[in-house]
């Protein structure tokens, strides 16, 4: 197989919800096909790759690097070592020839959706769902028959207030979810408390709720907040402080003894890795949330679970940010904790393939070949003309 032709686009997803940390009016991310010469049906295998929601796109990035690097590359450079599939751990190689070490900055997401749309060409080539493939080459414990999924919402919307934010996540129990989560910290502690246990009204018990404070505290007001949300015995709580203070995020979890998660905005192994090192983390309950699609791709995220082996941390712990379609095949192959789910499925980056059934918190793996952008009619709509 080799790569014929790659193009890319800028695609909106503006939508007037808000977290503790940004609004998404403007949020964009980047969409890929990538043109292969293997032939499936008559037809060229067609790779996709599609961003993940919270970095923008990347489109200068991908134009004017990263696809005339690696349409320049070496076509027997890219291939597997009998020549007939290409290589994605060589295209990686490929990609990040003359790319310095460090200062990841926004590099890992424009990588990461090329790196998607070759994982989803080597599977379709394969016939195969990509979990399929993951699972085979590894996971030595074979796929999940099912993946815990949770749903992710609760965001502050203009109108609501806290009879919205029921409604909502009662939608989601009738969707078929258990386990929610919810945003807090971007209004007065009183305000978000009754949030808090508004929601807990619809789900039952702590350990059915998360929440995710998308890294609004300093040192003293996140002190304060885990103080005051201890007794609600929660599932997890996201992103107290700064993803990048390690010392912070050491003292959180000498201090709260329930399971506290992060790491979505932390973009390479190295960075992972010094999470590890300093963060305090604890492999007996917190939560790994480093999202595949920013942060280089498939390729660093298994350097990323064999990292975390060595430092006797389960996979299960893993369970990626923000409900892509990439994350699901991760989950389900690769053996993760689960997978977050954007629950509407009228949102283009959430739901799943049309016509998949929330089951008592669980999902079956899809059995589309590749990651199957094409089995979700909207995204398929985005996607669709970039590979004509
Ligand atoms: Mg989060």
């Amino acid at each position: 197989m080799r790569i014929l032709d790659i193009r890319e686009r800028t695609v909106s997803l503006a939508d007037p919800m808000r977290s503790a940390a940004i609004g998404f009016d403007d949020m964009t991310v980047s969409a890929v096909a990538l043109v292969t010469d293997a032939v499936r049906g008559g037809e060229n295998v067609v790779g996709y790759g599609f961003g993940s929601i919270g970095r923008y796109g990347q489109s200068g990035l991908l134009r004017e690097r990263f696809i005339p690097r690696l349409l320049a590359a070496d076509p027997e450079t890219l291939a597997d070592a009998d020549g007939g599939n290409l290589d994605p751990f060589r295209v990686f190689d490929a990609l990040m020839r003359n790319e310095k070490s460090g200062g990841h900055g926004e590099r890992p997401a424009a990588v990461g959706v090329i790196d998607m749309a070759i994982w989803d060409a080597i599977a379709k080539a394969d016939d195969s769902p990509l979990w399929s493939l993951l699972a085979e080459y590894y996971n030595p414990d074979g796929p999940d028959a099912r993946v815990p999924v949770y749903a992710s919402g609760g965001h502050y919307h203009p109108e609501g207030g806290v009879g919205g934010l029921t409604d909502e996540l009662m939608s989601y129990l009738d969707l078929g979810y258990r386990r929610l989560k919810i945003k807090i910290g971007a209004a007065p502690m009183v305000e978000d408390l009754a949030r808090v246990e508004a929601a807990l009204s619809v789900v039952g018990s702590g350990d059915n709720l998360a929440v995710d404070l998308n890294a609004s505290l300093d040192g003293t007001s996140a002190n304060e907040w885990l103080d005051a949300l201890a007794p609600y015995d929660l599932a997890w709580i996201e992103e107290p402080g700064d993803p990048l203070d390690f010392a912070l995020q050491s003292s959180l979890c000498a201090r709260y003894e329930g399971p506290l998660a992060t790491g979505e905005n932390l973009f390479s192994q190295a960075d992972a890795r010094n999470l590890i090192r300093h963060g305090g983390l604890r492999s007996d309950r917190d939560i790994l949330q480093f999202d595949i699609a920013l942060s280089y791709g498939l390729v660093e995220y298994m350097r990323i679970l064999e990292m975390l082996a060595g430092q006797g941390w389960s996979r299960r712990q893993c369970l990626p940010h923000a409900g892509h379609l990439l994350s699901l095949h991760a989950a389900a192959g690769l053996g993760l904790g689960g997978h977050e789910a954007a629950p509407d499925p009228a949102l283009s980056y959430g739901g799943f393939p049309d016509g998949t059934v929330v089951e008592d918190g669980f999902v079956t793996p899809p059995q589309a070949p590749g990651i199957g952008f094409e089995t979700k009619a909207n995204l398929w709509s985005i996607l669709e003309p970039l590979g004509k």
